[in-house]
């Protein structure tokens, strides 16, 4: 892999066609509706270029957790539907309603809020959102009825269009999900029973989308894997048909020749066993690099695998790479895509007893986004 530019210290750089292949992967293998989930300002990928990417793949709608999220793909020239599904106690939904968000509701008192955030004869569009087991928010099974006799209601009457009914599934076993299926399309069938029939049932995210195909109904809310990373312990990207979007990169910014018996970085967890070279990687737990992973997370420096050498520190990292020929300013590679050589977030995540979801959503904000167009 080359270079970084000239004077870049550390970059992530976001491949748009990536997610834009993943989209029209997902496309294909569902046959339906994709919403494409950007929150978190893309699982760390940028959530406007995210979208945008996921929108030219053929994604029909976004979807983010909370009301800033979305307001912010409106001011980043977003004009695609978005819906939000995470809201503050007492949100405001007049701005939201303003802009065209779609809104998730999960209780009585969300549902009549968004009701009266409608303005003239413009009727707040919603998705409601139901308890199937997951135990987060959602409206509970004992409050159906009268949630939806409330949403018919107010759909009757143009305050509320009632495009969605949605929940959220666990991925404990395929049995736990099949049953979260079988209890939401009761929740469907009671929504018909008082007049509701929203055109969007949308249950599956990545896990079950791949795996569930009964799960898929009219929408497959996606979100790691339009990022091109796999939601499975033992299935890779490339199992699944999958390009990561996000290669992290910093140039080395010294290196050090030293004798056997060298302490290396905050105790000394790390000795060389014998002269070699150090190599210093300006990336930190600062920059999102969990320093669970000291002494174990992979880099991929001149096409060869090293791993770190003692502790990740909040600014830099150091690589023992034994006599291999390292200079300053050659590019260290931290994750990618493998199929091109580089370790994959997976990886990483193995390293520091996580998932590859919060390796790249929590980058921070110190690494410069670098998008390629398709
Ligand atoms: C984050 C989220 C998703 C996306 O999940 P992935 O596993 O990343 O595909 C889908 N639906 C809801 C409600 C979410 O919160």
């Amino acid at each position: 892999m080359s270079g970084l530019p000239a004077g870049t210290m550390r970059e992530a750089t976001i491949d748009l066609g990536a997610i834009e292949a993943n989209v029209r992967h997902f496309r294909r293998l569902t046959g339906v509706e994709v919403l494409a989930v950007v929150k978190a300002d893309g699982y760390g990928h940028g959530a406007v270029r995210a979208a945008a990417a996921a929108l030219a793949g053929g994604a029909a709608r976004l979807g983010v957790a909370d009301i800033g999220e979305a307001l912010a793909l409106r001011r980043g020239g977003i004009v695609a539907p978005v819906v939000a599904w995470l809201h503050a106690p007492g949100a405001d939904f007049r701005e939201a309603a303003g802009a065209g968000i779609e809104l998730g509701i999960s209780s009585y008192d969300q549902l009549t809020r968004a009701a009266a955030a409608a303005s003239g004869d413009h009727p707040v569009t919603v998705h409601l959102k139901i308890e199937t087991g997951l135990s987060r928010n959602g409206i509970a099974p004992a409050d159906y009825r009268i949630v939806f006799a409330e949403a018919a209601r107010l759909e009757r009457i143009g305050r509320l269009r009632v495009v969605g009914i949605f929940s959220h599934l666990s991925n404990t076993t395929p049995d736990d999900d099949r049953a979260a299926l079988h209890a939401f399309m009761e929740g469907v069938g009671q929504a018909a029973s008082v007049g509701l029939r929203p055109p969007i049932r949308h249950l599956a995210a990545t896990h079950a989308a791949i795996d569930l195909p009964e799960a898929r109904l009219d929408a497959v809310r996606v979100g790691i894997g339009i990022y091109g990373l796999s939601p499975f312990a033992d299935r890779s990207s490339a199992d699944l048909g999958l390009r990561p979007a996000m290669t992290l990169r910093a140039s080395v910014a010294a290196v050090r020749r030293v004798p056997a018996g060298t302490g290396v970085s905050y105790g000394y967890t790390h000795r060389t066993d014998r002269e070699t070279t150090l190599v210093l990687v300006p990336l930190g737990y600062a920059d999102g690099v969990p320093r669970q992973a000291s002494s174990r997370g992979p880099v991929r420096i001149g096409g060869r695998d090293f791993a770190v050498a003692g502790r990740i520190a909040m600014d830099q990292f150091v690589v023992d790479v034994g006599d291999h020929p390292v200079g300053v300013g050659d590019a260290v590679v931290l994750f990618g895509d493998p199929t091109l050589g580089a370790p994959a977030a997976k990886d990483w995540a193995d390293a520091a007893g996580t998932i590859d979801y919060e390796i790249v959503t929590r980058i921070g904000p110190r690494v410069p986004r670098r998008h390629m167009q398709a």
